[in-house]
This record gives structure tokens, sequence and C-alpha cells, in this order.
């Protein structure tokens, strides 16, 4: 139990850090780095992600051979958390959803051939990646198992898409694609999981949908597919594999998740600071008065146990172990943490809180997302709830 980082992560995390302040808060100040759905536009990207390669800040998550930086999920934390200081700083570094997430799976789950083809250019930054899961009532939300998007048999080696998903993060950019889809009605193996390509004919884009707050790149689309051929090569794991892989890729991807929101959480706080320290009335200081230390004192605690629950659950990840339920607990509690602290650097910002001059209004349109994103918290607070009814007084064991 020691929370000391090791001098070559503690160096890195410096280096993050250094090029978040340098080289990408000024992109995000300029208005004109922005896209017209509010993320960095193309060209300003293109150029802040080469210079964190030249810098060695890139796919963080991924091994060396393969051109990442090889770290293990504890390092991801500290590496995701400075990055995440800046709306624009996992994606200048490859380590933004659903990107991120896609790699990890398939750098766990694919054949030395299918990494070639389909991992290694997310890796080099040369496409980006979608995951399709998600289907319109009452098709597969909360519930995987409810997946109605159909994977059928053609001869000895082809299978037939058809059906229709929604929220798909990133699909309009997208070459490739990772989709889930009914192979069965056995109950618990029901679900496969395949890679296809953007050109592959059978599939088609019928919206981008508007959503409340800032858009990743590539939107959240709505598809449809009508007889899209998948070669079984480009099958992911078994057949009736489908939620293992699910597993495999939510148990990291959530944490990495609450990581980034952890650093947007603390520039939330950071964006008030000076003014709390500055700004007088009734004769002191903002951040003299006890009723705004109170907000600050609340607002860094949470932050302080959002960072220590994800540390605890990337560390059991590291050990092997599925970290189901500290995972869900992570997930929850940052991502409520990370809608509080926003709320209270508007409030104690006052006025301009509530303006655009600042990053929280963007901030406070982005959080809600937080909750809903790889499994509502209702849905983990029943992982969390079948635990603790299964593990009884076991549930706070230690390691
Ligand atoms: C910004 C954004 C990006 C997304 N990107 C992707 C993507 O790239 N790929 C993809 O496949 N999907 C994506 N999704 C979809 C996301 O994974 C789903 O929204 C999520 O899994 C919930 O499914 P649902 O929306 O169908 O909600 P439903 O399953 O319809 O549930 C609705 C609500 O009911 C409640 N609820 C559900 N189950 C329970 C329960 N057992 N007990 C108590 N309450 C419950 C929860 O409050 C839940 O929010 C994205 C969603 C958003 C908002």
């Amino acid at each position: 139990m020691d929370f000391t980082l090791s001098n070559e992560l503690e160096n890195l995390r410096q280096r993050v850090s250094k090029f978040v302040s340098d080289e990408i808060m000024p992109v995000e100040a300029d208005p004109n780095s922005f896209d017209d759905h509010e993320n960095i536009a193309p060209e300003p990207l293109k150029k802040l992600r080469e210079k964190a390669k030249a810098n060695g800040l890139w796919s963080p998550q991924m091994p060396v051979q393969r051109g990442g930086l090889g770290l293990n999920t504890v390092g991801m934390a500290v590496f995701y958390e400075e990055a995440g200081r800046s709306r624009f700083g996992p994606v200048c570094m490859n380590c933004a959803a659903p990107d991120d997430g896609n790699m990890i799976l398939l750098e766990r789950c694919a054949t030395e051939e299918q990494k070639d083809r389909w991992l290694q250019p997310i890796i080099d930054g040369r496409v980006r990646s979608s995951i399709m899961m998600t289907e319109p009532a009452p098709g597969a939300g909360s519930d995987p198992t409810s997946m109605l998007t159909t994977a059928s048999p053609k001869g000895n080696d082809t299978w037939v898409i058809d059906g229709h998903k929604w929220f798909i993060t990133g699909a309009e950019g997208a070459e490739h694609f990772i989709l889930l889809a009914r192979t069965s009605d056995d109950t618990h193996h029901n679900l496969t999981t395949f890679l296809f390509h953007r050109d592959d004919p059978g599939w088609e884009i019928l919206r981008r949908i508007p959503i409340m707050g800032p858009e990743e790149h590539g939107g959240h689309c709505e598809i449809q597919f009508s007889g899209l051929e998948i070669p079984d090569a480009n099958r992911l794991m078994g057949v009736g594999e489908g939620m293992k892989s699910v597993q495999i890729r939510l148990g990291t991807a959530r944490l990495t998740h609450c990581m980034r929101w952890l650093g947007m959480a603390k520039r939330a706080i950071e964006e008030c600071l000076e003014y709390v320290g500055t700004r007088k009335n009734f004769g002191m200081l903002l951040s003299e008065h006890e009723g705004v230390q109170w907000m600050l004192a609340d607002a860094a605690m949470d932050i302080e146990i959002g960072r220590l629950m994800t540390m605890r659950a990337a560390a059991k990840l590291d050990s092997g172990d599925q970290a189901r339920k500290e995972v869900s607990m992570a997930k929850i509690f940052v991502s409520e943490l990370l809608h509080k602290s926003i709320a209270t650097a508007i409030q104690l910002n006052g006025a301009r809180g509530y303006s655009k001059d600042l990053p929280l209004e963007w901030m406070y349109r982005y959080a809600p997302q937080a909750k809903l994103v790889d499994g509502a918290s209702e849905v983990h607070k029943m992982v969390i709830a079948r635990n603790l009814l299964s593990q009884g007084m076991d549930f706070w064991s230690w390691d």
C-alpha cells in the first residue's frame, strides 16, 4: 500500500503536465481551435498529435513494441489524469475514448494478424475506430443480451449482418469498427464480436444524433445494417464470446474514463482558485469566507476519494483481478464528483462561471454523459449490490 510513484513514472507525469501546460492549453484557449462540434479542429489536432509523438507521449496504454509506452493500469491512471486537465489532452496523446478502449480490447483479444491489420493503424494514429453495441429500444442498451442485430452464417466462412445501432461514438470519422451482434439464442453466449472496415458495403450512417454537450470526433451516430458481409477471419474471439470481449474492454475502459474525468474535475476547481483568491466582498476575500472554504474542501475531498478508488481498482486490475465491484464503485463516484466539482466551480466564479469565457459551461454540458456511457450508474449499483449479497462481509476484505 505504497502510493509513491517510481522515478520513471513521476518523470513521465511531469512531462505530460508540461506538455499540457505549454503546448495544449494555449491551443485550447484560442476559440479558433474548435471545430463545429466544440472539439479540437483537425489542423491543430494534427499538429499536437505529431508533437506528442515526437515527445514520447503517445499511446500510453499500448505495448512498446507496437509504438506505445507500455504502461500498466496504475501508470495509465497517472498519465490520463494529467492529460485530462485539458479537454484536448487525451485525444492529442491517443488515449481518448473510444479508440482507447478499442485498442485495449484488440491488444488483449485479437490474433497477431488481426492486430497488424486492425489495431496497428489505430496505435499509429492513422485511423480512428468505433465500437457498436447499443441499439434503440427494444434492442440492447444496459442489457446487451437483448441485442437484436443479427449475424447469420452464409456458407462456411462469412457472416451477414442486419440490424440497427445508435449512439455509436466516432462513427462518422472511423475506419475500423468493432461490432457486437447476436449469433444464437443461447442465454449466456448469444453474442459474437466482429471487425469491419468503413468501406465494406451493406451498412450506412442514418444520422449524427444531436446531443446536449460537446461531441467526440465523428459524433454519436445512428447506423443501419442491411446485409453487411463479414469474413469469418474478421471475427474477434470465439463464436458466442461477445459478452466476454465486452467485459474485457469495459473493465479497463470504464476506469480510463474515471482517470480522464479526475483530470477534468481538478481543472474545474483550478478554474475557480484564482478568482476566490482575488475577489473581495463583505470586507474579505472569497477564499476567506468559511462557506466558500467548505465548498472547496468538499470538492477537494471528493476528488481525492475518487483518485483513491480509481487507483485501488487500477492496482487490482494489474494484479489480474477483474475488479468488477471496484471499477463500478469508481465509475459511479467519479461521474458524480465530476458533475459536483464543475457545479462548485461555476458557482464560485459567480456570473463569469456561467459565461463561455471559461471552459466550465462546456464541461457542465459534457458531464451528464459520465453517468451513462459504459453503463448507467444504476446498473453499476446493481453490480455492487450483487457482489455484496454474494460476498457478505468479505465484500470489504483486503487483498
Ligand atoms: C455520449 C454517449 C456516447 C456513447 N457511445 C457509445 C458507443 O460508442 N457505442 C455504444 O455501443 N454505445 C454508446 N453509448 C450508449 C451507452 O453505452 C448506453 O447509453 C448505456 O449503456 C445505457 O443504455 P441505454 O441508453 O439504452 O439505456 P437503457 O438501458 O434504456 O436504460 C435507461 C435508464 O434506465 C435505468 N436503468 C437501466 N437498467 C436499470 C436497472 N437494471 N436498474 C435500475 N435502473 C436501470 C438507468 O437510469 C438508465 O440510464 C453512448 C451513450 C452516450 C450518452
